[in-house]
């Protein structure tokens, strides 16, 4: 389809903007929607499509969405601006937000804008500042779509010397009333099963699994797939395996593939790794999610319907639901909470440091960075375990910049939004905040790696070494980091065992991690 075109008119009341991570039609900003008086717009802008410079999956998946989306408002009969890119950015009418918000409120003269909660606090901060350029009051509603508000994280939040996420997470699950019995106690006696979802898959491997549900581009998505390879070549990744959910129908068909074939699995090996396999037991909802196709409330009710009927133990199902209850929504209360200072935050202080080139196209020695790789170039996509103990754990060892890292996901995952995405990345993965999102940075050496996984097995390197050719090198740089940040994590109890391991070594392995560090940190 092509762009519909802005119309001048007199009489528009309220004038929708929706987001590409707002695609459902259940959305607040369409509550007491008249589509006599008021009008939709969407756009897809150069600006964002290039802020980081985004896998081509991630592009192909946002563009996607928004325009079945727009398709979806159209043949109910909403009236609709969509702005489309175009094959070259010389055709484009707008080039960033400001430019097309601007654009848009001087042409309609709508006597209210009014949006939903959006999911980056810059692109907010954007329309605000257009809004009171042109004088037209901006109502931002709040976004029914999560199980806790804004306001009432906040509320929840104040006056807590220090936010801990299994506090948040028993919170709400008494709030919603979720895996309590009748005496509102927690489901099996215990709320959190998360020692029950650590095993590896020991020399025997994770055996066959299903194959995720796959939908094939449609006649929409190769349109858009054609436009995302011309015009942004140059752009990491591919567009050749997508295969991703792009409507609400597909998204929910997704969901029940998850419940039947990888749930029942899920808790006991939400930890493990194994060579070439993309998915494992892993739900790979989190882009639908993130783009309100599907609703978590849906999610999680069909979780837990599955422990209900007897098809799936409850380690899995309460481990999913602390994905989706507990840790997504504790992450978007900080990010609303605390930025936008949150972004400067470098606890670790490091310099500069961008992210290796390994990170943008996998060529590497190190077989586990090569091995989380692939997934991230095929299907901007990794589990959360790669993501956290692979890519973000060494990034962490080499002190990269968390703001570089963050900008890095930003570009690489197909369901990464700057509220989810930076408390994870400079939060949870970098520990840039310095502990409000995780009380311990989350650093380990090869031998976790080992454990969790084979790659180790194919590498030419040696988890356990740290001297000459066979040293692993995120054996070294876990050896260094701790040693770097000795006096800061002396004092973090829950660092003390590691701190004390580090005591053990003598100055002469010290000196020679040190050097080898010192190679690698200039190599990459
Ligand atoms: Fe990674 Fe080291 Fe294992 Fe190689 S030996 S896969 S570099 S942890």
């Amino acid at each position: 389809m092509a762009n519909t075109s802005l119309r001048k008119s007199e009489s528009v009341r309220h004038l929708v903007f929706i987001f590409g991570d707002q695609l459902s039609e259940r959305l607040s900003a369409l509550n007491d929607f008249s589509k006599a008086e008021d009008r939709i717009v969407m756009a897809e802008v150069d600006g964002e499509a290039t802020r980081h410079w985004c896998h081509k999956s991630r592009l192909l998946f946002f563009f996607s969405a928004m325009r079945h989306f727009r398709d979806r408002l159209l043949k109910s009969g909403y009236p609709l601006d969509y702005h489309e890119l175009s094959d070259s950015p010389s055709n484009d009418t707008y080039h960033d937000f400001d430019e097309f918000f601007g654009a848009t409120i001087e042409s309609l003269k709508p006597r209210r804008v009014v949006i939903t909660e959006p999911g980056d606090w810059l692109v907010q901060s954007k329309l605000e500042q257009v809004c009171a350029r042109h004088k037209v009051p901006l109502e931002i509603r709040e976004d029914p779509h999560y199980y806790c508000s804004i306001d009432q994280f906040r509320i929840w939040s104040q006056n807590k010397k220090s936010l801990v996420l299994e506090h948040f997470y028993r919170w709400i699950r008494q709030q919603h009333h979720l895996l309590l019995d009748s005496s509102g106690k927690p489901e099996g006696g215990q709320w959190n099963y998360d020692k029950e979802n650590r095993q590896s898959f020991g020399k025997r491997g994770p055996g066959p699994t299903v194959a995720v549900a796959s939908f094939k581009p449609d006649g929409l998505t190769r349109t858009v797939m054609r436009m995302v390879e011309q015009r942004f070549a140059k752009h990491p990744g591919s567009t050749e395996a997508f295969a991703y959910p792009v409507t609400r129908e597909d998204a929910w068909q997704a969901v029940e593939d998850f419940i039947e074939h990888r749930l029942p699995q899920f808790g006991d090996y939400q930890d493990a790794m194994w060579t070439d396999t993309d998915f494992l037991n892993h739900s790979r909802l989190s882009a639908v999610l993130n783009v309100h196709l599907i609703e978590p409330r849906e999610v999680v009710d069909a979780a837990i319907a599955a422990y209900q009927s007897g098809r799936a133990q409850l380690n899995s199902v309460e481990g999913f639901v602390r994905q989706v209850v507990g840790w997504r929504e504790f992450v978007r209360g900080i990010y609303w909470t605390k930025m936008p200072r949150y972004l400067q935050r470098n606890e670790l202080q490091c310099q500069d440091r961008d992210v290796p080139q390994a990170y943008w196209d996998g060529e590497t020695d190190m077989n586990c960075i090569r091995e989380a790789m692939k997934p991230v170039l095929k299907h901007a996509y990794a589990h959360h375990i790669q993501r956290l103990m692979v890519l973000g754990l060494y990034a962490q060892l080499l002190g990269v910049h968390p703001r570089k890292f963050h900008e890095w996901h930003m570009a690489m995952y197909v369901d990464a939004v700057d509220w989810v995405s930076l408390p994870n990345t400079l939060g949870m993965s970098q520990y840039g905040d310095g502990g409000i999102v995780g009380t311990k940075p989350y650093c380990a050496s090869g031998n976790y790696i080992d454990r969790m996984s084979n790659y180790c097995q194919a590498c030419r390197f040696d988890p356990k070494t740290i001297v000459g050719e066979r040293a692993c090198p995120v054996t070294i740089m876990y050896w260094d980091f701790l040693k770097r940040h000795e006096p800061r994590f002396s004092s973090n109890g829950r660092m003390l065992f590691q701190i004390k391991n580090l005591q053990k070594k003598s100055v002469e392995e010290l000196s020679q991690i040190r050097c080898a560090a010192e190679r690698l940190l200039s190599e990459s």
